[in-house]
């Protein structure tokens, strides 16, 4: 129970299922044993991230980063302000909509994901007599890898996981993770998904173990290129607290994943109208990301490649902000990025991907460009917000 709760990936409660560690993935045990290949890996390069920002010595931070993100970032600009910080996906706390399914009793189960200790233990103390709760294993979050963790820092509050139903089926999705983790598809049919979207996650999670175990950053990636090809239904955006599906769609316009995102506005509506409100107001933003701890939402609009200078769609905006974790070394890191590239998205009012690199326009001519190194081009995540639910072209 331990090492599921310890080391399986974890995303908040937007994984469709959180498959424990598999045998033979124990990552210290593979450091020793393979300490040479382990600076390649985004693991190691993480952790020289970390060591570097917890000394204070930001050109290693700017170069592991570089080497993470496949970017060549611009040196010496300095932390992005906290005017400049939003904070839109916390991988901690309740979210509104999970609240909600449960409330409304739109699934057999609900399981909340990161949820500090204190808080799953007052939930329990008061909804008990109404609910079948489990509380997990308790563990920490490494908000770099989006994983957990076994050991945190000292004073650090643990996380745990919470199964929430009215019968058994909390009872029965917990015995199936500990005892089949890598089980899916199963566990997403207790869940509520639709199959389409359990299977194009299974496939990402298969795919993710054998390369660098960064699952959820695989998902959302595939996703945000696939809204390069047509912005999606802006309901299904993942990217926020306040994501009304608590899994990954297979597609940014899946009809299946759009109906079940229509149903939990309409129970957000009920039980949290403010929360609702402010989820259609927000779902939908353009982002320009590198990887989930490292992205910027832009106040604008996609634009369509018949209307823009280079290659391919772009973002028009107004501002930009730099995403960031409620997680004070992990912050600190992406304002470091943060004021990096600001400093050339600022210089424009249109951003582009070309090849690999990011390119900045300001009224169509080209101003600042962030080279990439090949390995994997960023991606913008491309929201139709008058096609919010519902497919019409
Ligand atoms: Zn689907």
């Amino acid at each position: 129970m331990a090492a599921s709760a310890a080391l399986g990936p974890s995303k908040s409660a937007m994984l469709p299922m959180r498959p424990a560690n598999p045998a033979g993935r124990d990552v210290p045990k593979v450091r020793q044993e393979n300490a040479a290949m382990e600076q390649y890996t985004l693991q190691g390069i993480y952790d020289e991230l970390r060591h570097a920002a917890r000394a204070g010595d930001q050109d290693a931070a700017i170069a592991a980063l570089e080497r993470a993100l496949g970017v060549t970032l611009p040196r010496a600009a300095g932390l992005a302000g906290p005017g400049r910080c939003v904070t839109r996906l916390s991988y901690r706390g309740f979210k509104p909509a999970e609240l909600a399914m449960l409330a409304a009793n739109l699934k057999a189960v609900v399981k909340f994901e990161d949820l500090p200790l204190p808080s799953a233990q007052l939930f329990v103390r008061r909804h008990a007599a109404r609910y079948t709760l489990n509380v997990g294993a308790p563990y920490y979050k490494d908000y770099l890898m989006l994983r957990s963790r076994k050991t945190g820092l000292l004073g650090e509050i643990p996380m745990t996981f919470l199964y929430a139903s009215r019968d058994d089926a909390g009872e029965r999705l917990r015995a199936l993770e500990r005892s089949r983790p890598d089980a899916i598809v199963e566990a997403g049919d207790l869940l509520g998904f639709p199959p389409c979207c359990a299977r194009w996650f299974a496939d990402v999670f298969e795919r993710s173990r054998h390369e660098q175990d960064t699952v959820n950053d695989d998902a959302v990636y595939a996703l945000l290129r696939a809204t390069m090809a047509r912005p999606g239904l802006a309901g299904l955006d993942p990217l926020s607290d306040l994501d009304l599906l608590a899994f990954y769609p297979c597609g940014p316009t899946c009809a299946a994943a759009a109906a079940f995102a229509e149903r939990t506005l309409v129970a957000l509506e009920r039980s949290a109208p403010a929360s609702a409100a402010k989820a259609r107001a927000d779902l939908g933003a353009p982002v320009l990301f590198w990887r989930i701890p490292f992205f910027l939402v832009f106040d604008g609009e996609p634009a369509d490649e018949a209307h823009t200078p280079g290659p391919g769609p772009g973002i028009r905006y107004r501002h930009a902000h730099l995403h960031i974790f409620p997680d004070p070394v992990v912050s600190r890191i992406q304002r470091l990025f943060g004021g990096s590239v600001l400093a050339a998205i600022d210089a424009g009012d249109l951003v582009q991907i070309d090849g690999g690199d990011v390119v900045v326009y300001a009224e169509n001519k080209e101003v600042a460009r962030l080279r990439g190194s090949g390995a994997r081009p960023p991606a913008l995540g491309l929201w139709d917000r008058s096609r919010f639910f519902f497919d019409e072209g």
